[in-house]
């Protein structure tokens, strides 16, 4: 893919830029390794007085920022700017607590491992190469950059192709703050180039927010190298509605998860598994809700979707529609592209699914949902597990036994209850099964660059 700012508005090349050339990337490795150096000797204060100033620097900007984002990758400016913010209060969120996350651990009674003292001390892996997604250009990004620099990493990242003044923008922020030259990169390359990387003796280990596709090259070649790797992939999110549920809260929440973002979430809902019970509430109040959303200039207050952000994006939803329509099934709202030119795709709406349909098993990254009706708890479950992936799972229902069982049974990294899946900086994020390995955020997030060095004295 070229490296481009291709509006998804219009469908128009906006700006190109050359990818770094090999004595570019060379230097850049160097200045990451030097800037190792120079963070071994700083400690969790200084290193968070520069996040805290970075994290100004990104709240002066939102509103810059926002237009960025808006221009690259098709978001609203609204939900733009709630990102900006988001990522803001992460940045504070680490440089408040990372002290606490990476202290020692000292361990009460050494007498039983026979030493007069024994700790664990979590110390920095080095340089983390990082190769990010462009559904939420800052985010992603920023919740892998706080508590790796504030760990005492360093950070190379390799931003999606099509956002590249996002990656630029991030690739300056952290030594705008005051944290050394080199401590946090962008380095401008396509997909194919991060093999090389990953091989390299400067990078220590490696991050993916992504595709399932790009997460098995990238665990290959780390695998290869022996080098550590953390993989968030997609996700194809159950939200799992049962009689006892709060109904008119479940379809607001239905809506609102299956549209962020124009549906290019990997933790949104996006099927849709509903008790026969409430089956045909659900499916008449959920579908009016969809239909009734504005599509259109993500610069505009009152749009709620902008386009999906790549053409390619925007075919592979609409050929997983059509797969699914030419196996019978049933389109309620939406499910057509639109004459003109950009991106965009209505918010869509299908029943009648079967499991030979693409989209049963496939995640759908546009605002598409496929609803299904089942008529037990057990049935439930077993549809919502019916998938490879397994990032996180929306339960409602206000029966203990059922939360109870959907909790424990639902294959996920994560479970919400009667709400909506976010991600907050305060709690672990990822998945299992083909959604990846590793955490984010959280304490499990900054441990997973770390060496958790045991230290044992007689
Ligand atoms: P990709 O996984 O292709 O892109 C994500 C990042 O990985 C980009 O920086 C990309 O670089 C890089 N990349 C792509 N292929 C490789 C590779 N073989 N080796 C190393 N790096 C690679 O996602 P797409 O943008 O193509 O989206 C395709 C699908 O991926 C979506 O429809 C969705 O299903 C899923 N996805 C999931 C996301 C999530 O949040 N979990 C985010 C984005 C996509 P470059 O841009 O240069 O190709």
């Amino acid at each position: 893919m070229a490296i481009a700012t291709l509006n998804p508005s219009t469908g128009e090349v906006e700006k190109t830029f050359s990818a770094h050339s090999a004595e570019e990337i060379d230097a850049l490795l160097d200045r990451a390794v030097a800037a190792n150096g120079i963070l071994a000797e700083t400690d969790f204060a200084q290193r968070a007085t520069w996040m805290r100033r970075s994290a100004e620097l990104l709240e002066t900007d939102a509103d810059q920022v926002a237009a960025l984002m808006a221009t690259e990758m098709g978001k609203t400016v609204t939900a733009a700017k709630a990102e900006a913010v988001k990522c803001v209060n992460a940045m504070r969120f680490y440089a408040d607590n990372a002290a606490r996350f990476l202290a020692d651990e000292t361990l009460a009674d050494p007498d039983v491992v026979q030493a007069s003292a024994a700790r664990v001390s979590y110390q920095p892996l080095g340089t983390v190469l990082a190769v990010m997604p462009w559904n939420f250009p800052f985010w992603q990004v920023i919740r892998f950059a706080a508590p790796g620099l504030m760990a005492g990493n360093t950070g190379v990242l390799k931003h999606a192709s099509n956002v590249p003044q996002c990656a630029l923008y991030l690739g300056e922020l952290f030594a705008r703050g005051g944290f050394p030259e080199g401590a946090f990169q962008s380095v401008l390359v396509g997909g194919s180039e991060v093999a090389g990387l990953v091989d390299d003796p400067r990078i220590a280990a490696v991050t993916l927010t992504g595709s399932v596709g790009a997460g098995r090259a990238i665990a290959a070649q780390a695998g290869q190298n022996i080098k550590k790797s953390v993989l968030e992939l997609g996700g194809s999110d159950a939200f799992v509605v049962m009689p006892s549920a709060n109904l008119a809260k479940a379809v607001e929440v239905a809506v609102r998860a299956r549209t962020q973002n124009s549906g290019q979430s990997c933790i949104a809902a996006k099927r849709f598994i509903v008790h026969a019970d409430v089956y045909d509430d659900f499916v008449a109040a959920f579908t009016e809700q969809m239909g009734a959303l504005v599509v259109g200039d993500p610069f505009d207050d009152d749009t709620d979707l902008g386009p999906l952000a790549t053409e390619q994006g925007r075919q592979d939803v609409h050929d997983l529609v059509l797969d699914a329509r030419g196996l019978g099934a049933t389109v309620l709202t939406g499910g057509d592209l639109p004459a003109g030119p950009g991106f965009f795709y209505p918010p869509t709406v299908l029943v009648d699914l079967t499991s030979e349909m693409k989209i049963t098993t496939e995640e759908c990254f546009g605002p598409v949902a496929s609803v299904f009706k089942v008529d037990t708890l057990d049935q439930a479950i077993d549809v919502a597990n019916g998938t490879e992936f397994g990032l996180s799972s929306n339960a409602w229902s206000t029966d203990p036994a059922e939360i109870d069982e959907l909790v424990t049974r639902l294959e996920a990294g994560a479970v919400f209850v009667n709400g909506m899946t976010v991600s907050f900086p305060e709690l672990p994020f990822g998945g299992i099964k083909s959604s990846g390995y590793g955490r984010e955020l959280s304490a499990a997030g900054i441990r997973e660059f770390c060496n958790v060095k045991t230290i044992w004295q007689a």
